[in-house]
């Protein structure tokens, strides 16, 4: 089952989403984003609060 985060979530004003079973994955690709479209370093903490956001996709 697919899951998701939005960089919304995240505290963003940004459309950006990303979708992966991977939750490891996701952290991946949202760390890249916020890093190359917010200049923003993935610190522990927020590496933590982007597991925690994590969701299943609804179908
Ligand atoms: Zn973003």
């Amino acid at each position: 089952m697919k899951k998701r985060l939005s960089c919304r979530a995240m505290g963003m004003n940004c459309d950006f989403v990303t979708r992966d079973e991977s939750e490891q994955k996701i952290v991946q690709t949202i760390a890249d984003h916020l890093k190359q479209s917010h200049k923003i370093e993935l610190t522990e903490d927020l590496r933590t609060r982007a597991n925690n956001l994590i969701r299943l996709e609804e179908a």
